[in-house]
């Protein structure tokens, strides 16, 4: 039998060294992650941290798109309910950014509850590495745009967990109220 923490630990492993060579965008260029202790860390506060297979899908949520994980592979390895949750959170890739990002904002309310929580906690995540060490090639106007197409992805996903929410809304009203656009 192989016990909850042991399986999250495992999966934290498994993302460490798929990420090994990943930086986060920001000035500091913060190893990629913390950015996945981050969005486990977000979960497990808002959940009580009872359902592991969240967290280790909140671990593994990049693998897919950013690391060339397949979903056989987190199949085999984590069993399908993790592959799962990570594949509905993967972009299709083969898409161009702009519509990757309007169908994450318009997919979000069809995905499950699991995968809606892993996308807040993700959101929420990049709100906060922004506010504290944004990419030194971002204006204000930029950081906006992602602030309220991060929200435009959140509202899809709310009605599951209220606290997730607030946390995503704090961090999202203090984008607003320190972001300065110019004005056109
Ligand atoms: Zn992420």
């Amino acid at each position: 039998m192989t016990a909850p923490v042991q399986s999250l630990t495992r999966a934290l492993m498994f993302a460490a060294q798929k990420h090994t060579d990943q930086r986060r965008k920001g000035a500091r260029a913060e190893p990629y992650v913390n950015h996945l202790i981050d969005v486990v860390d977000t979960l497990a506060r808002h959940t009580g941290g009872a359902d592991v297979e969240l967290l280790m899908a909140g671990a593994l949520h990049d693998t897919i798109e950013d690391t060339g994980t397949t979903y056989e592979e987190l199949k085999r390895a984590f069993g399908e309910n993790v592959a799962d949750i990570v594949r509905e959170c993967t972009d299709d890739k083969s898409l161009p950014k702009m519509e990757r990002k309007r169908l994450q904002a318009e997919n979000a309310p069809h995905k499950s509850a699991r995968a809606r929580m892993v996308k807040m906690a993700d959101k929420t995540s990049n709100l906060k590495s922004i506010l504290e060490s944004p990419p030194p090639d971002w204006n204000d106007t930029r950081k906006l745009e992602y602030f309220n197409w991060s929200k435009s992805v959140v509202d899809g996903c709310r009605g599951v967990n209220a606290g997730l929410e607030r946390e995503f809304d704090d961090l999202h009203k203090k984008g607003l109220a320190t972001f300065k656009p110019k004005a056109a």
